[in-house]
């Protein structure tokens, strides 16, 4: 193993053509998260402070300077690359990005996180122009609450309907659930009949202090073991082997039915050693690791005159 740099990342030597992009750890990423937008049309109240400050448009990286960087990285060893925000589908033209993405040779998938409140008119042709699927985060089943929850007013059925176009389309789909203790942790056992029904993943995620508004208080986090309890009171689960570098532990239906449970237990049962995951920012930072506050700004490398292999070092 190289001697560690500044960034937490050691060149070492590689079968790949250039040094994968490992830590000193022994953590190799494989996974690239990319922010295409810090902006929101909605305001999670586990999420967006109540008066959000957004980048200045000069800031944020344009399409052409994240997929610099996506192929550089792709050269040390990114394989999927998830693009998430803020909300990315705010981003004018996403779709093209995903093009521009979907050009890269080594890249083998693209997906996209979204609360699905967009997606109807654009699901068609993110999947044309190369996304494999999508994730669409949904909190709530009941109208009231999911706007309690989202700030979003009469949203629910464009959801619902985005998710319906995304299935048209052809796009793999999975639903993130964030579960709270007495928001919607009673919900958790009609997610499991609604992705029963409609045979896709939920991952039900647990509640962690990353919230704008600092309302995060520890008796709220349902663990993903007490999830896990109260499917089981109806449906028997069996354990999925889990993917390497994955964050979620996942289960099958025992009766065949083909939806899948996954939670993704940050809090409880963090998955940091297993993590091949870095993440580019809306503004162009690289964050190795999803609890540092600074990430390394490449953005001025990528607007000054460095090459790429300046930029990989
Ligand atoms: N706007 C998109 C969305 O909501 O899907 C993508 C960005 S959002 C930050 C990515 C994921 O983080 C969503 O599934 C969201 O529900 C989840 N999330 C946001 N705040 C969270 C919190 N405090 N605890 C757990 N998950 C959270
Ligand atoms: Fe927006 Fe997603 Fe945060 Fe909700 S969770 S406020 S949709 S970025």
């Amino acid at each position: 193993m190289g001697a560690r740099s500044d960034s937490g990342f050691t060149a070492e030597s590689s079968e790949g053509p250039e040094p994968p992009l490992a830590d000193s750890y022994g953590r190799v990423a494989n996974k690239l998260r990319i922010q295409v937008t810090d902006r929101c049309n909605y305001s999670c109240d586990f999420c967006m402070p109540k008066e959000p400050v957004w980048l200045d448009r000069r800031e944020i990286l344009t399409f052409e300077e994240i997929t610099r960087m996506a192929r550089i990285l792709a050269g040390m060893g990114v394989e999927k690359i998830r693009l998430s925000g803020g909300e990315p589908l705010v981003r004018k033209d996403v779709a093209k990005l995903v093009s521009f993405l979907a050009e890269i040779q080594r890249i083998r998938s693209i997906s996209l996180t979204t609360n699905g409140s967009m997606l109807k008119e654009v699901a068609g042709e993110l999947k044309s122009n190369g996304l494999a699927g999508v994730t669409v985060s949904l909190h709530s089943l009941k109208p009231d609450r999911y706007r309690l929850i989202t700030g979003a007013s009469n949203m629910l059925p464009r959801v619902l309907e985005g998710i319906e176009e995304a299935r048209r389309a052809g796009l793999s789909l999975k639903i993130n659930c964030v579960i709270r203790r007495g928001n919607n942790d009673d919900e958790i056992l009609d997610f499991a009949r609604l992705v029963r029904d409609w045979s896709v993943p939920v991952r039900f995620i647990e509640y962690v202090p990353f919230d704008g508004r600092h309302l995060w208080d520890a008796g709220r986090v349902v663990s993903g073991s007490e999830m896990v309890q109260k499917v089981s009171t109806v449906y028997k689960l069996i354990p999925v082997p889990r993917e390497r570098g994955g964050t979620a532990s996942t289960y099958r239906f025992e009766d065949g039915s083909k939806g899948e449970i996954g939670i993704i237990a940050s809090m409880t049962r963090p998955f940091c050693a297993d993590c091949g995951r870095v993440r580019l920012t809306a503004d162009g930072k690289i964050v190795p690791y999803l609890f540092i506050n600074n990430g390394y700004d490449v953005r001025p490398l990528l607007r000054g005159e460095a090459g790429d292999d300046e930029i990989r070092d």
